[in-house]
């Protein structure tokens, strides 16, 4: 089984805080969109298993293609793979473009998981961040999505801005409960360089919150979610029995994608391969049929290992020491065996039959454990 990732290089507005590839020119969306479906042909023999199990829309903003053009995209996969009957269909979309039509019209293109950027419930903060969304929208777009028919729904939350305070986000957290959705994905701010909000920070006209703060945010969470039915699945991400991202687990387990689409990535086990971030030189590459829109590198056994420990550890998963023994040469296991006894003795790893997993002190410890880790 494989994956299949579409990025929609598309927003309304830029967000403050985000350093993802996308334009706010709306005018190349009919030209990208015929781009993406020439790629579709042009990597028909990128992956090595053509069966699909999941199809993932990010960017950027998908709720800005119209059915006709959505429909165009899957319409060539399906003709194209062999797409699994149980294949997840992840749609990322904001609050304000979940119009009823726009719900409706997902439903019509059997869409079957909906991935909703609602970030805040703070007018205030969501101002601040430049969503092009308000706290009512935050409110309703879930419930009307559900009322649609729609089960299957993730939505992502942003915690750690200098409006979050522990009361506060306490609240959120309940709100978010209430809403019933299965699978929440909630990220920690961080200040990218590149954005408007590294920009101020950089002027000191913005400050970040400290590391105690963002931890003591982080705990709750946990707390608050795993009380109420949520399994903590990795770091970043929550869901309830049944209802964990497929493509999403995939990708951390190492299965492989295909990523269309400017900036996309690809995996194929050997390789990877990331597309241009930029949409005209995508388009006009992909016209000329130049394989020049994107950039390839082999992965050496070091790297392979790095990343499996860096998305592994991450997860309740864990690191498999079967895994390491079948796909690494014995210096690197043993290096690794080594290493590690330093964190179980810390207790910020535990160890069962052979697999490694990160402990609740851990958790706040997650990429630093697993760089010191690395080959
Ligand atoms: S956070 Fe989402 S909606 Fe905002 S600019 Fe980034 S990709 Fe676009």
């Amino acid at each position: 089984m494989s994956g299949i990732y579409i990025h929609i290089p598309f927003c309304k507005q830029a967000c403050h805080y985000c350093d993802f590839h996308f334009s706010t020119s709306l005018k190349n969306k009919e030209s990208l969109v015929q781009s993406i479906l020439s790629e579709i042909d042009y990597r028909i023999n990128y992956l090595p298993n053509k069966n699909i199990e999941t199809i993932y829309f990010g960017g950027g903003t998908p709720s800005l293609l119209s059915e006709k053009e959505i429909f165009s995209i899957l319409e060539k996969l399906y003709k194209l793979y062999t797409i699994s009957r149980e294949v997840e269909i992840t749609f990322e979309c904001n609050p304000d473009d979940l119009t009823d039509d726009k719900l409706k019209e997902l439903k019509r293109l059997e869409i079957n998981r909906l991935s909703i950027g609602l970030q805040s419930f703070n007018e205030e903060e969501l101002i601040w961040m430049h969503r092009a969304h308000n706290a009512k929208q935050s409110e309703s777009c879930v419930k009307r999505a559900q009322d649609r028919g729609f089960e299957n729904i993730t939505i992502d939350l942003i915690y750690g801005s200098k409006f979050s305070n522990l009361s506060n986000w306490k609240k959120t957290l309940d709100k978010v409960i209430d809403l019933k959705v299965p699978h929440i994905s909630s990220y920690n701010l961080t200040i990218e360089e590149k954005t408007k909000l590294g920009h101020d920070f950089k002027l000191k006209k913005e400050v970040a919150i400290d590391d105690e703060k963002s931890s003591e945010l982080f705990l709750e969470m946990i707390d608050r979610l795993e009380k109420n039915h949520f399994i903590h699945y990795e770091i970043s991400n929550f869901g309830k029995e049944g209802f964990f991202s497929k493509h999403n687990s995939n990708y951390w387990k190492g299965i492989h994608y295909l990523g269309l689409g400017p900036s996309a990535h690809s995996f194929d086990g050997a390789s990877r391969q990331w597309n241009v971030a930029n949409n005209n030189i995508y388009i006009k590459h992909i016209s000329e049929k130049s394989n020049d829109y994107f950039e390839k590198e082999i992965l050496t056994e070091k790297e392979r290992f790095n990343e499996y420990v860096l998305t592994s550890l991450r997860t309740i998963w864990g690191i498999d020491l079967n895994y390491l023994k079948t796909n690494f040469n014995s210096d690197i296991v043993n290096n690794f065996m080594l290493q590690i006894q330093e964190y179980i003795k810390q207790e910020t790893v535990v160890v069962k039959n052979t697999t490694y997993t990160l402990t609740e002190k851990g958790k706040l410890f997650a990429d630093k454990i697993a760089s010191d880790l690395f080959a």
